[in-house]
């Protein structure tokens, strides 16, 4: 576990160069004799009979495709990412699953396990042998402190220059992140504070408002035709004119992350702080007396967000078309949106509505598998989950495809938004993240925010306003257009979808509103 299940740590400190610098044998000598004394302090708390085999066994499957993951997608592992595996849902990690992982996992995990099975082990009566672990565990922590003392000096900057590489300390960044999220991270408690009781919507006299809000998956604001990229990856957009935000920034770098914090009227740092969990933005439109309904494609769901609203699941629908094995395709989330609509309460309808639609999107790494044939445009493109197998070049025409496919489910969006004439209509799509596609070797998304590069933080926030809702808003795309360069992030999202429906709440704050400074008003 210290050696060939570090692989992704030794790899890490060459790149950086530390392992061939001067007293780099030495380094990594004195770092892989800490990783031993830690792993043998922590084995020493669990050498009890029925015990130490099991978790040796978890220990060596953790370790196994701990390395697996962080060598293949250099991803790292800390405890928001020990959350999103455990909210995947199993077509997402079907993906994950590749021949490769298999063989690591058997030779790395399943055969040293069987070794361990079939090792016996001499118990003693449970004083001496409670008497051994203690002096096990503390003789293991003296080592580990000598260890640290004597390579402190390059080891403290190192650790502090590249914080990534405690994240890669395996398996115990698993141990540490599961036990963090199990036992030591914040535990929301009471009840959620309410949000936005006294709004309302305010009289503006014009038809109902209609806004279709399209939570995109894994969009990098960079891929979009309409943000300046070379590729025209999103030609209907461009057609219809949609104003883009080129400069937007988002809460977290994975959904579990970034989807209940776009939603919370707390913004990035305080969502980060809370010690309770409050309602969100639909609470507040529900509070409103407004219509809600929250349309979802990503078998993993809302997070929660859309709990006390309206809500509907798509991904495990049987639609020969839209669904080929077993997988919605997006298209599904406009298929009988009519009589969704119409299903809404009337007196709620006739004060406004707002659909959330969630994209199955971009979600990797089986990005092919996102697209129909009609949007494979950029060819050839990457057909496998191992993406370092791909050439850079065919892993983003992979994802370029599933931005056109993106587009084109936009662009029916905005074709169904304009057959309703009786309601002033408007579109606002965001992603929740970015994504790596390869940059320095970096794949997917989900590293710790300070760590991630920026092509996971910056994200797509394009809107569409029908010419009757502009007209009665008062707020011209064309002004929009002109404050494509402002920089806004997900911080923004509560405020101005509340901006856009005329919501007056206590809980509206103007300064936020992406939209304030091209509403007329
Ligand atoms: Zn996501």
């Amino acid at each position: 576990m210290a050696s060939a299940g570090n692989a992704p740590l030794w790899r890490e400190l060459q790149s950086l160069g530390l392992l061939q610098a001067r007293g780099g044998l030495l380094l990594g000598v004195t770092v892989a004799g800490m990783l031993v004394a830690l792993m043998f302090a922590l084995l020493s708390l669990l050498s009890w009979r029925g015990v130490l085999k099991p978790a040796l066994v978890v220990l060596l499957f953790a370790t196994a495709l701990g390395a697996h993951f962080m060598w293949t997608y250099h991803i790292v592992i800390d405890s928001s990412m020990a959350t999103n595996t455990l909210q995947t849902d199993w077509h997402e990690a079907k993906a994950l699953m590749t021949p490769r992982l298999a063989l690591v996992v058997l030779l790395g995990a399943v055969l040293p396990s069987w070794l361990v099975w079939r090792t016996a082990v001499a118990w003693r009566p449970w004083k001496q042998q409670a008497l051994r672990n203690v002096a096990g565990f503390a003789l293991a922590i003296v080592a580990f402190v000598a260890l640290l003392l004597a390579s402190f000096q390059p080891l403290a900057s190192t650790m502090r220059n590249h914080r990534e590489l405690r994240y890669l300390m395996n398996p115990l960044n698993t141990v540490y992140a599961v036990g963090y999220t199990a036992f030591g991270g914040k535990h929301m408690t009471g009840p959620l504070v309410p949000v936005g009781t006294d709004a309302r919507v305010a009289a503006h006299g014009g038809k109902p408002r209609l806004l279709v809000l399209v939570l995109g998956e894994t969009g990098r604001s960079g891929n979009f035709g309409i943000n300046g990229y070379a590729r025209d990856t999103t030609p209907e957009l461009v057609q219809a004119k949609a104003a883009s935000f080129r400069n937007a920034w988002s809460c977290g770098t994975s959904t579990a992350a970034s989807v209940p914090c776009m939603f919370s009227p707390l913004g990035r740092e305080a969502f980060l702080a809370r010690d309770r969990d409050s309602e969100n933005l639909l609470d507040v439109l529900q509070h409103a007396g407004l219509a809600v309904l929250w349309i979802d494609n990503q078998a993993g769901g809302c997070k929660g967000v859309c709990d006390r609203v309206p809500n509907v699941n798509t991904s495990g629908l049987h639609d020969p078309q839209l669904c080929p094995q077993g997988e919605c395709r997006d298209e599904i989330l406009l298929k009988g949106l009519d009589a969704r609509l119409a299903a809404l309460p009337a007196d709620r309808r006739a004060r406004g509505v707002v659909i959330v639609m969630h994209q199955m999107g971009s979600h990797g790494p089986a990005y092919y598998e996102r697209t129909p044939a009609a949007y494979k445009r950029f060819q050839p493109e990457c057909t496998s989950s191992h993406l370092p197998d791909c050439s850079q070049q065919a892993l983003v025409n992979a994802y370029d495809n599933t931005i056109v496919y993106t587009d084109h489910v936009l662009g029916d969006t905005i074709r169904w938004l304009q057959q309703h004439g009786e309601d002033d209509g408007a579109l606002l799509y965001v992603a929740d993240h970015g994504e790596s596609l390869g940059e320095d070797n970096l794949y997917l998304h989900g590293l710790p925010y300070s760590l991630a590069p920026d092509v996971q933080k910056h994200v797509p926030w394009i809107t569409w306003l029908s010419p009757g809702f502009e007209q009665a808003s008062g707020l011209s795309m064309q002004c929009l257009r002109t404050r494509a360069d402002e920089r806004i992030t997900h911080d923004n999202l509560f405020h101005s979808v509340l901006g856009l429906m005329q919501v007056a709440t206590s809980a509206y704050k103007r300064t936020l509103d992406t939209y304030t400074p091209c509403s007329g008003a």
